[in-house]
């Protein structure tokens, strides 16, 4: 157990405390899991017609398909498009891996791209640079809560005719120039992982578009190709967000918007604690975006020291990610293609994520805060 000065032991800050919420909506959480369980209903029925409906109007969107998991959504969002074999996708060189993993998984080959410094975003002056006549699409991350760049983006994407699929998993209910990610591109991709802002109580996804054809393909390869019972028109694969997901999801889907604007008091305080220090690069977003911080991730040249010093004090800070999908194992097969890559190898030898979720008490964030000022003055 960490201790302070004195040698008295003192109590630990998570990086995240997925039961927190059970105190604010536990009993609706029950109510809504024991409905599904009590219908004998578990896949394919009201509870994820009526979240698909919610999310879209959410969203600002015409359709909503909950699919199994992110990584599915994209998958399946690229297969919808007609992606597939021979194509090239341009993708951020800096994000989860699963936003690279369901390119390769169509068939298509993942085009790494650097991003911004300021915002470890897709560098929109690097990408036209990558595109080629194989290029069929563009996969925008708004990575830790910030959207992308989608206006530079979709000028871009117009003028090659490009597919724009926004990987939206870090970022739900963000805007952008004061519109909701989901509904910036052709299509969008969402998870529903427990530790999203939206997060279902096991893997969920969804895709959210405009475009009806899209969303009724990605509707028939969700579960395996079916059209009507038996009969199967396309090789699809089993994606499918259950009953309970949907119903747990339909609890949260109201407090999303509260809880990003308490994700958004904590970013600020962290900001206003630690913005005059030197040693360490805070996040910024620009006036168009409106970031709802899925992680709060600072940058320090002795990244290690940091993240140890913090440990000593109670404070279990993360690295998301040390490394970058190309670099990974996945990809020793060299089966990929990208650009130098200076900015997107430096975030991923200096970024650290502090703890940020809305139920972190304030008094804990100023914890955390006066031991990065500790530990980053120091090291
Ligand atoms: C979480 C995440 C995914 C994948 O979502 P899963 O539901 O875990 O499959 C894809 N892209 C990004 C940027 C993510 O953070």
């Amino acid at each position: 157990m960490p201790s302070d000065a004195a040698g008295s032991p003192i109590a630990r800050i998570p990086f995240l405390d997925l039961s927190a919420v059970r105190t604010e909506i536990g009993a609706e959480l029950d109510a809504a899991v024991e409905r599904v369980a009590r219908s004998g209903w578990y896949l394919l029925g009201p509870e994820l017609e009526a979240f698909e409906a919610e999310f879209a109007e959410y969203c600002g969107v015409r359709h909503c398909v909950g699919v199994g998991s992110g990584m599915s959504a994209i998958e399946l969002a690229l297969r919808a498009a007609g992606i597939g074999p021979g194509d090239e996708v341009i993708v951020p060189a800096y994000t989860w891996v699963a936003t690279w993993l369901a390119v390769s998984a169509v068939g298509a080959v993942p085009v790494g791209v650097d991003v911004e410094e300021s915002t470890y975003n897709l560098d929109p002056d690097l990408i036209a640079a990558a595109i080629t006549e194989r290029t069929a699409a563009i996969v925008p991350v708004h990575l830790r809560g910030q959207p992308a760049a989608m206006e530079a983006i979709g000028e871009l994407a117009r003028a090659h005719g490009l597919l724009v699929l926004e990987d939206a998993a870090q970022a739900h209910g963000a805007r952008y120039r004061g519109r909701r990610v989901g509904g910036l591109g052709d299509a969008a991709a969402f998870s529903f992982y427990p530790a999203k802002n939206l997060g279902a109580f096991g893997d969920g996804g969804a895709i959210t578009t405009d475009d009806g054809e899209l969303a009724a393909k990605a509707r028939l390869l969700r579960n395996y190709g079916m059209r009507d019972r038996y009969e199967v028109e396309a090789a699809g694969v089993n994606s499918r967000l259950a009953e309970i997901q949907a119903a747990v999801l339909r609890v949260k889907l109201p407090r999303l918007d509260p809880w990003n604007e308490t994700r958004r008091a904590l970013a600020a305080r962290y900001v206003e604690a630690l913005g005059d220090l030197d040693s360490i690069a805070i996040p910024t977003a620009g006036p168009e975006a409106e970031p709802v911080w899925h992680l709060f991730v600072v940058g320090h040249a002795d990244r290690e020291a940091c993240v140890e010093g913090l440990a000593e004090r109670g404070v279990e800070a993360l690295v998301h990610y040390p490394v970058l999908p190309h670099a990974s194992g996945a990809y020793a097969d060299g089966s990929y293609t990208a650009s130098d890559l200076p900015v997107s190898e430096r975030l991923a030898s200096r970024a650290l994520s502090l703890p940020l979720h809305p139920h972190l008490d304030p008094a804990d964030a100023d914890r955390v805060a006066a031991a990065v000022r500790e530990v980053a003055g120091s090291s």
